[in-house]
């Protein structure tokens, strides 16, 4: 434990003149708690303001832990999964962590804590805030709901007419077919899943096909969850087969977060089986460009040269793909291994995530960043899910400056003002600066 610094650590503790240090707890009194008075005696002590003296060392023990961590990796997803990291100890094993994250593990958080060895292995950097880190590793702002957050966010209960069954849109049903994640993001909006506690039962499925036969307007079914390639292939089989077994479901789409965080579930078997039930679209959900590693890419390339048609989707998150340099390398590189980007959504108002949302104006000006900087392949649509349901609204960048008698006045992305007529326009182009 480092000696006396009196002051403000990087993160939220503070430390007293005696050098230990107190973190704010909600519902705490007044002041916090102190990690030598008591409260948190086995808290340690960031140790930001030691960096210097400090390196060596702590090089020393991230090559230590990088060593632990190989040891745990595996090529076989089933071990990868038995091998995940759940614990403080498992976790101080290969990350020297925060006292935000250590509250936030030793209190519990509404979302479970798992962390694939090959996650965890991407996470390079030490420092608390890099964006990986931050996307797995829970954190005690985790534990803190703002007024506007609810628990489903999205109004999904509104339209279940069946647990786990969400009919939303007339033509489309979502299944959220499992509760299970490889890793689980800090973020979830669908959070209320795993602290439910009454199980669906286990006519779920047959209920499920019947209300699916019962509705002949349903063309498309969204498999989601929880993470659909949790499933065995067995398993999966047999729910893309009864599915497929309805004549008017004509689509058929998997999201998934695996392929980002447990690269190994994607076999040959597996996309082989995927190639069975097309047209099958597989969404990638992706925080990151540092997510699409050769160990992605050989996944992606597997679904595609299965003719698997893959597209993604990201959550806008603040401080992990917030910039337009970020998020440019994020959707180029998905361009790149044959993954169309398809929604960049506002973070939803899920309880304890408010650290992650950024203001709305920031994803509209992301966009407009990106095109022009950018083929229109890769700029993904910015959607928000209102609260309460009623669907995803689109949007865009206001490049509509004014129109007047067919002649529109438009923005093109350098903020040039251009003019565009529409055919009949038999008047003379008004002048452009007239139009403001
Ligand atoms: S993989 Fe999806 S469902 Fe699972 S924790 Fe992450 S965001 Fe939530």
């Amino acid at each position: 434990m480092p000696g006396k610094i009196a002051g403000r650590c990087r993160h939220r503790g503070t430390r007293t003149s005696t050098g230990n240090l107190r973190v704010r707890v909600r519902g705490s009194p007044a002041g916090g708690k102190t990690a030598a008075g008591g409260g948190f005696p086995r808290l340690s002590v960031c140790l930001g303001g030691l960096k210097p003296a400090l390196k060596g060392n702590r090089r020393c023990g991230q090559n230590q832990r990088r060593a632990r961590l190989n040891a745990t990796w595996s090529e076989d997803w089933r071990r990868e999964l038995r091998n995940r990291l759940k614990t403080v100890e498992a976790l101080s094993r290969i990350l020297e962590l925060t006292p935000e994250e250590l509250l936030a593990l030793r209190q519990g958080t509404p979302v479970p804590v798992a962390i694939t060895p090959y996650y965890a292995s991407l996470i390079r950097s030490s420092a608390p805030d890099y964006p990986l880190r931050r996307a797995v590793v829970p954190h005690c702002r985790e534990l803190e709901s703002s007024p506007e957050e609810v628990s489903d966010p999205l109004g999904e209960q509104q339209h279940a007419p069946l647990p786990d069954v969400i009919h939303t849109y007339s033509d489309r049903l979502l299944l959220l077919v499992t509760d299970r994640c490889a890793v689980y993001c800090r973020f979830c909006t669908r959070r209320r899943l795993f602290t439910r506690k009454r199980p669906r039962g286990i006519d779920w499925w047959p209920r499920v096909l019947a209300y699916l036969r019962d509705h002949r307007e349903i063309r498309e079914v969204i498999l989601s969850g929880g993470d659909p390639l949790m499933l065995d292939d067995s398993v999966l089989r047999r729910l893309l087969r009864d599915l497929r077994s309805v004549p008017h479901v004509e689509i058929l789409r998997l999201h998934t977060r695996i392929p980002a965080v447990l690269p190994s579930r994607v076999t040959p078997a597996l996309a082989e089986l995927l190639r069975e039930y097309q047209p099958l679209w597989l969404i990638h959900h992706t925080v990151h460009p540092d997510e699409l590693t050769p160990r992605f890419a050989a996944a992606c390339s597997i679904l595609a040269d299965h003719g698997i048609p893959m597209g993604n989707q990201t959550v806008l998150l603040k401080d992990i793909n917030d910039e337009p340099e970020t998020m440019l390398r994020l959707m180029n590189g998905l361009v790149r291994l044959r993954v169309k980007p398809y929604y960049l959504h506002q973070c939803d108002l899920a309880p304890g995530t408010s650290h992650f949302r950024t203001p709305v104006e920031t994803g509209i000006r992301l966009i407009r960043r990106m095109y022009g900087r950018t083929g229109s392949l890769a700029v993904p649509l910015f959607v928000i899910d209102p609260p309460g349901g009623g669907g995803k609204v689109p949007l865009m960048p206001d490049y509509v400056v004014s129109r007047k008698d067919g002649a529109w006045y438009l923005t093109n992305y350098e903020g040039r003002l251009t003019v565009y007529c529409e055919a009949g326009t038999t008047r003379s182009l008004p002048d452009p600066a007239g139009a403001r």
